[in-house]
């Protein structure tokens, strides 16, 4: 019927099969990541969105007539790309309060604080994120202090790079409901004290929730708008899909009224986030899915520890530069494990954050019991960053059918400093992809924005090269964990549909597919690995629709 010309009436009849409504796309090259035909120049997807065809552009025009036409010239197409671990909220927020990403001194963050400052109402809080004391002359934590002389009255709440530390001023610790002062510390948090026992302005993990309960609460709009930019800044660097890693009932409504309207510009997979009420909700009502296939819900985000920045990832012994500090646990083993059992009990995908080579094994060990003989099933359990591994801990994702959800730029933030923290033997099993991959461990990738760059370019390069952006060190860091271009391609794609259970749908562009693409003006597996930063995003497409497209 395809080859039929379409006349108005048969159009109307069957719109879905009918000429005037597909698409022939072509291009100097597609790289489908389909093993069958990996590289074809054509591509025809009908109006629903669906790829009904791959070939050769004159096979395809001719089995096509009456498409509609794209070309793209001298573009190279690949599928769109996944970031298996994201923040959408956070990534909107950050946008929204004052960026302190790459700040070399307190004076740099006092000066864009006091410029953020000049958009609030009296009163309101000023916040902030992406502040690192490792980049700066004196490496140790800050203090309320610091931003006090600045800001006396003015509450003022800045996250840290990881989101796993807060620094607040005295007008925010005031805000506080406790009593913050003794030697009282929160479960999996810890409240930086001086001497006398007064907090210095520094809450880690757990204990930031003390200073977030203190602020106002944003109001509906504010939040959805969030969301909206969040989205809006993913599409624009060729994101087509991310998974959301900890999404409240909340949150989840907020993407719903957004996916009712038509305006969720990507596909989002949610993570409940924790054992709380979205868990409870998949559990009496099930997985949820949203009719648009742009929003599903199946997944619960799990805490194993905190991060290696601020010395909460936890470690199986003393940090290496911080004697009797091995970390922290954020959930207890009981917790995950019931958390985990209730999630198994619902059919719902478990995603565990683990950093430290303690909280990985406490991960795995809670897997392995709790899946049982379920482990060799398809289950598609979760590790998010599998960051530091022990050397026998390391085969035991594949064994256990555990996808690696990793992020490549983490390591290049981390380099300068990984090795102190985790000294030269431990370093062996941090940021292994390659050793996990050879290990035949499902490998997805994506950037955990915005603690990293949302931007998927700079994970291709981070993936191939294990350089910063000025390409130290020359060779990489430990270069034997570099991926090659195509299999951090893969990682982006087709195996970050594969953990969010959608490689049937998504991932590669193959018929029966969902016309999900990225036009690069590059070709990123022929340019050389330096270039994969720099790829020009010409525009993206979902369900076979531009969401976005560069100004010529
Ligand atoms: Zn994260």
């Amino acid at each position: 019927m395809r080859k039929l010309a379409c006349s108005v009436l048969l159009c109307l009849a069957a719109a879905p099969l009918c000429a005037a409504d597909v698409t022939v796309l072509t291009a100097h090259r597609i790289h489908t990541l389909d093993a069958a035909r990996p590289q074809v120049q054509a591509m025809a997807f009908d109006g629903s969105g669906k790829v009904l065809d791959v070939g050769a552009a004159q096979d395809l025009l001719a089995r096509h007539p009456g498409a509609k036409r794209i070309d793209v010239g001298s573009a190279t197409v690949v599928p769109g790309l996944i970031d298996a671990h994201g923040h959408v909220a956070g990534l909107g927020w950050a946008m929204l309060t004052a960026d302190l990403v790459d700040t070399a001194s307190k004076a740099e963050i006092l000066d864009r604080l006091r410029a953020k400052e000049k958009e609030l109402k009296p009163g309101e809080w000023l916040t902030g994120r992406g502040w690192d004391q490792n980049d700066w002359a004196e490496k140790t934590f800050p203090t309320a202090a610091d931003l006090d002389a600045a800001f006396p009255d003015r509450p003022v709440w800045l996250s840290r790079i990881d989101g796993h530390a807060g620094w607040a001023n005295s007008a925010a610790m005031r805000a506080v409901k406790r009593d913050l002062a003794g030697s009282w510390q929160p479960d999996g948090g810890s409240i930086q004290r001086d001497a006398a026992g007064k907090p210095s302005g520094v809450f880690i993990d757990n204990a930031m929730a003390l200073v977030d309960a203190a602020q106002p609460v944003a109001s509906e709009a504010t939040a959805e708008k969030a969301l909206a930019l969040g989205m809006r800044e993913a599409v624009r660097h060729g994101l087509t899909g991310v998974h959301d890693a900890g999404v409240s009932l909340d949150e989840l409504r907020r993407y719903q009224r957004l996916a009712d309207r038509g305006q969720l510009p990507l596909r989002i997979h949610a993570m409940a986030d924790g054992n709380a009420a979205a868990l409870e909700s998949l559990c009496r009502n099930g997985l949820y899915r949203h009719p648009s296939g742009r929003l599903q819900m199946r997944a619960v985000k799990l805490y194993a520890d905190g991060a290696l920045g601020s010395r909460g990832a936890a470690m199986l012994a003393d940090y290496s530069d911080d004697h009797g500090n091995r970390g922290l646990l954020v959930m207890s083993p009981e917790e995950l494990a019931a958390a985990a059992a209730k999630a198994h009990r619902c059919g719902v995908q478990v995603a565990s954050h683990a950093i430290g080579d303690r909280g990985n094994r406490i991960v795995l060990d809670t897997y392995a019991r709790e899946l049982g003989k379920d482990a060799a099933g398809d289950h598609r359990w979760r590790i998010e960053h599998a960051q530091i591994l022990s050397p026998e801990d390391l085969p035991r994702l594949a064994q256990l059918h555990v996808i690696a959800s990793m992020q490549p730029t983490h390591a290049t933030s981390d380099m300068p400093w990984a090795e102190d923290r985790v000294g030269s033997q431990r370093i062996v099993g941090a940021y292994a992809w390659r050793q996990l991959r050879d290990a035949g461990t499902h490998l997805a990738l994506g950037s955990d924005f915005p603690v990293e760059s949302v931007d998927p370019r700079l994970g291709l390069y981070a993936a191939v090269t294990r350089s910063d952006g000025k390409g130290l060190p020359a060779g990489g860091w430990y270069p034997d964990e570099k991926l090659t271009a195509f299999e951090a391609l893969r990682g982006f794609t087709l195996e970050a549909a594969y953990a969010g259970f959608a490689e049937n749908e998504l991932g590669s562009l193959a018929p029966g597919k969902r016309a999900d693409f990225v036009i690069l003006a590059e070709d990123p597996l022929a340019v050389p690995d330096a270039a994969l930063r720099s790829l020009t995003v010409k525009a993206t497409y979902v369900d076979g629709r531009a969401v976005y497209e560069a100004r010529r």
